[in-house]
């Protein structure tokens, strides 16, 4: 039995709009992740895919289960409906595939404005909570898991959302390298940014894409990094909590 590695998560806002910068734009944070560092001789990322909607990366999913590569995959409701086979198999496979909370429609934690990235937001606190309680609900009715994590659909979050995840008992997941743009990047670029990751780093990257070329990269970049020695844990190997984002962070 593989024991569980002593991890420590911090948390800090990496970016954030509105204020003086963005005229009428509200405040949102964007926070960052880390785990512990593993040292030279055994430098560690943890590995995060988030399956949004749309179909399931049988690349990633293969060459994650042939080279025994643990990854945290962030499931939304929509996602598990259509994907249960994929699901079956992330679950018969515990020792590798850690599945949280993406939320149940892919709806931005955002109440302070109405757009982000092209997507509309919840809106309000009561959508936000529904968002997030209809992931989970979702992960209980595939039998996922119950979740600990919970990711939005940007990775950006007002600070209205953000203190409401924590009030509900959940972590935020943020990442350190954002690896594929949104699945929107080159299989080289994908390859090439994962495979600079460094100790330490939370990689966030994504598997509901078989169609585009991000996923190869995604393949290529994880294998590069496990053959410079790099070991790969999952959120839930974090055995010390991250620091709460205050909205001042
Ligand atoms: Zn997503």
């Amino acid at each position: 039995m593989r024991l569980t590695p002593l991890v420590l998560i911090t948390c800090c806002t990496i970016l954030s709009g509105g204020g003086a910068h963005a005229g009428s734009r509200a405040h949102f944070v964007e926070p960052l992740l880390f785990i512990a560092k593993g040292g030279v001789a055994s430098p560690q990322v943890a590995l995060t895919l988030d399956a949004c909607s749309g179909q399931t990366d049988q690349r990633i999913l293969n060459a994650l289960i042939e080279n025994q590569i643990p990854a945290t995959i962030f499931v939304t409701g929509r996602w598990l409906k259509r994907n249960a086979a994929s699901v079956a198999i992330m679950k018969a496979h515990p020792e590798l595939f850690e599945l949280e909370n993406h939320g149940l429609n892919h709806v931005p934690a955002i109440d302070n404005q109405s757009e982000m990235f092209g997507l509309k937001t919840a809106g309000s606190l009561p959508a936000i909570r529904s968002e997030v309680e209809g992931g989970v609900n979702a992960m209980q009715i595939a039998t996922a898991g119950k979740p600990v994590w919970y990711r939005d659909a940007t990775a950006r979050y007002s600070d209205n959302a953000i203190k409401l995840i924590h009030e509900m008992g959940y972590r935020v997941a943020g990442y350190s390298l954002n690896a594929d743009m949104g699945a929107s990047l080159l299989s080289g670029q994908v390859e090439t940014r994962i495979a600079a990751a460094k100790d330490g780093d939370v990689i966030i990257a994504h598997i509901n894409q078989p169609t585009r070329a991000a996923g190869a990269g995604v393949v290529k970049g994880i294998l590069a990094l496990k053959q410079k020695g790099f070991h790969f844990v999952r959120l839930n190997d974090v055995v010390e909590g991250e620091k709460p984002i205050g909205p001042n962070a």
